[in-house]
This record gives structure tokens, sequence and C-alpha cells, in this order.
């Protein structure tokens, strides 16, 4: 008999989830404004909202922190971290960062200007956010296949090399500061990026003379799939499909709440010494000094040991092999979702199942608030709450597709927790046609308005 798939770790510590009944659920999204974002975690029992920074650190990790030292300069969990980054991407150079974003926030501070144009495939929202707040503008090259979810692509996150060299021929050299790749393409569904479209995307960089960025949150899911579906990389190890990756790429910014499996930190890294040298003002100043950067020693060794573990080939494995298990469930009951599973998340397709609520009524929104009354499974909007308002005019954005992803954290969850999920949303898919109208706003701030918008019943 062929033995079965199993997890790669076992289970040393636990933490109780709370049960709740139908009618309490009820109660408590009604008091929540039915935003899933206003919930006590406790009223939640499966927590789906994100995979970032949920994931469960393992005993070398919580060793590691023992270990930490917290001198305020040149300590050594800052050289254990130097150590580790520089083994998986091969950059020499880099600046902690208390997260991603506070990553792009230093590396933009050096790099863009008002009026600069930044190409990339499907910039991740805190990275628009902070090119457009410095009156630049994100142009996203993604392919067109990445629209349609029922698509099935090995590599349906890449860059689309047309789109993106018209942007290179329209634009002199010095209006790009870089190129911005982001891997796995996480707005897209966590899809990921070819080593073949990688290499295009250097290419192109380098014959126009710009540099390139990698965006590298999912950088070790990506480097799986590369290892799994692209010809030439199975005899591969993950770490030196890696070092690979980020040969083509000239600085990289990081979020090390996702593939990096610490519950809080980011960093920069470089190829050359002279760009890190010009962001060290920006990171003393935002920051922290040059060797804490907004992160504790023990975060800081955490997060060494986190990047070697979650590089690991058998964690990758069990890790998306669970997405994958938990899209195989999708299949069996025929939800629809953005195909094939991603990395890091289930992204379903609400918009082919709500039929019958109007898109003013916030499809994904009504399809999670669902979701959560069904099973206390709390997942997280992708659509027009999202979306936001036109600026201009102040109307509703449609965006083409409704989703409600299903982000699955690292390492915390059991496939019987996967069943569960999908019983849940079974549930609510056998009983859609009943499902006929959804929410309306009764409060909303005029940005970013899905955190802490309240709704009522239409
Ligand atoms: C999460 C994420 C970021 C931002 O990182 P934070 O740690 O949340 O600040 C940037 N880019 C991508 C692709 C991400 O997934």
């Amino acid at each position: 008999m062929e033995l079965p798939f199993a997890e790669s770790y076992k289970i040393k510590m636990v933490e109780s989830l709370k049960r709740s009944t139908r009618q309490q659920r009820e109660q408590w999204i009604k008091e929540a404004g039915y935003n899933l974002f206003n919930l006590k975690s406790d009223y939640v029992f499966i927590d789906l909202l994100t995979d970032s920074g949920t994931g469960a650190m393992s005993d070398k990790q919580w060793a590691a922190m023992m270990e930490g030292d917290e001198s305020y300069a040149g300590a050594r969990s800052y050289y254990n971290l130097k150590e580790s980054i520089k083994n998986i991407t091969g950059f020499d150079y880099f600046l902690p960062t208390h997260q991603g974003r506070a990553a792009e926030n230093v590396l933009f501070s050096s790099l863009v200007k008002e009026g600069d144009i930044l190409p990339g495939n499907s910039h991740f929202d805190t990275t628009k956010g902070h090119i457009e707040f410095r009156r630049a503008v994100a142009i996203d090259c993604t392919i067109d296949e990445a629209k349609d979810t029922t698509l099935e692509m090995p590599f349906k996150g890449n860059m689309d090399l047309g789109k993106l060299e018209n942007v290179l021929k329209q634009y002199p050299a010095e209006k790009i500061p870089c190129i911005v790749l982001t891997i796995t393409n996480n707005t897209a569904g966590g899809q990921p990026v070819s080593m073949e479209n990688i290499k295009g995307v250097a290419a192109l960089a380098k014959r126009y003379g710009i540099k390139l960025l990698f965006d590298s949150a999912r950088f070790a899911e990506n480097a799986y799939f590369i290892k799994t579906r692209e010809e030439g990389y199975a005899g591969k190890s993950i770490p030196e499909i890696c070092r690979e990756m980020f040969s083509h790429a000239d600085f990289m910014t990081m979020s090390s709440k996702k593939d990096a499996i610490v519950n809080m930190g980011g960093f920069i890294a470089f190829r050359e010494e002279a760009a890190w040298q010009a962001c060290q003002m920006y990171n003393i100043m935002y920051e922290g000094f040059i060797t804490y950067g907004g992160m504790s020693g023990r975060d800081m060794s955490a997060l060494a040991q986190g990047l070697i573990e979650g590089t690991d080939f058998d964690y990758l494995e069990t890790r998306i092999s669970q997405v994958a298990y938990l899209a195989s469930k999708l299949d069996e009951y025929g939800i629809p979702y953005q195909r094939p599973a991603g990395g890091h998340a289930i992204f379903v397709d609400a918009k082919k199942i709500l039929t019958r609520v109007p898109k003013e009524q916030f499809v994904a929104q009504t399809l999670g608030i669902e979701l959560y009354i069904e099973g206390g499974v709390r997942g997280v909007e992708i659509g027009t709450l999202l979306a936001d308002r036109d600026p201009v005019t102040r109307e509703n954005r449609y965006p083409s597709l409704e989703l409600l992803r299903l982000a699955i954290p690292r390492r915390v969850y059991t496939n019987n927790h996967m069943d569960y999920i999908a019983a849940a949303l079974k549930n609510v898919f056998d009983r859609r046609e009943s499902i006929t109208s959804g929410y309306l706003i009764k409060k909303e701030l005029p940005i970013m308005r899905h955190f802490t918008v309240e709704l009522e019943k239409a």
C-alpha cells in the first residue's frame, strides 16, 4: 500500500479554539456591523482572515528567541539574520524593518519621487499605497489570463513582458526607479511567477537600464512552484532555486510575517553597497538603528531561523498540499474558486455563487458573512468594499472579480479543520439560491473603508 501524505512536523504546544452557536454568531456579527474585521478573535472558530503573522513558530525558533541579543548596535541576532539572508538570497547587505510596508517606506523614500513610474505584476496594496503616496504611478503589467478564474495555468502570476516593454519604451529610464516583481503574485491569488518570466523581466530591466525589485513576501512558496512545475528545476533544492531567483534582482523587500514564519518583522536586502547606504538614513529615522530597525534582537533570531525553516522542502510541501487539499474538497462540492489553488489561500469566486445578490450589496462580503454565521469561519472580502470609491466621482468601484479569500495560516490548522471549512462553505453553497440580498453601508471612512466599515442588512 502506498503511504499517504503526512505533515512534516508534530505538535508540541496547543491553543484552544472556542466553539459557538449559530445564534451567538448572528448576534456577534450584527454587533460588529457585519464587518469581519470588527469581530473579537474569540468569536471566531477558524480564522482565515490572513496568513500574515499568524503562523506557528517552531521549537527552534522559540529557542532562538531565548538566545536573542538585545544590544542596541551590532547584536549577535543581527549577524545571525544577515547570514541567513545571505545564504538564501545571496544579498550581502540588508536593513531590518518592523514589517513589509516599513521596508517599502524606507526603500521608496530613497528611490521614488513625484511623477515616477513603477511597472509591476499586481502591486500589493501597501506597495501601491507607498508609490501613490509619493505621487508616483504603479502600472499593472500582469498577464491578462490572471483575471479568468477558471483558467488552469502553472504560472498565473507572471508579468506580461509585452506590456512591461511598452511601459519601458514609453518613459525615460530616469522616470522609472525600478520594476516591482511580486513573488508570488498575492493579488492574483497567490499565483507563482516562473523562472523563465523572472529571467525575461530581468533581461528587459537590463536592456533599458532599470533596477529590479522583488516584493518577496512569499518567495519560498514561489520557489516550491518552480521546483514542482517548471521544467529543469525538479532536481534543484529550494535554497538553490531561491538564490537563482534573487540573482536576477537588485534588491528585495520582505514581509517576514509570511514565508519567514514569524509574527512580526521585515527587511530590505541589497546587492550593492551604495543602495544600502542610501537607505540607512531613512531606516534610522523611521525604523531604528541599522542593526535592529524596528525589531528586537530575539525577533531577529527567530526570523533567522524562520528563513531556514520556510525554505525547507518538506515544510513547503506540507503547507502547499494543505491549501491544495482544501481546494480538492471544494472541487468535490463544485464550489468555484481562482484556479489553480495558490500558495497561501483559496480565493472563492463569490459572484459565481451568490448570483442573486445585486452588486451594490457587496457580494463577496455577503458570502463571507454567511460563512461566518454557518461555521464561525472568518475569511476576507476581496471585492467592492476593498476596491473603495472612485476618488473623483465618489461612486463605488466595481472590480471584475468578487472574491472571498480564505488564507491559511502556516503550521496552525490540521486537515480536519480544512474538512470543516469546506463543509461550512458547502452548506452555504447548497442554500445559495435562498440568499437574495446583501448589505448596505451605514458608516465608512473615505479611504481603506473595508477595515472599519459598518453595514446593515439590505
Ligand atoms: C504582506 C505583504 C506586504 C506588506 O507587508 P506587511 O508585513 O503586511 O507590512 C507587501 N507585499 C506583499 C506581496 C505582501 O503579501
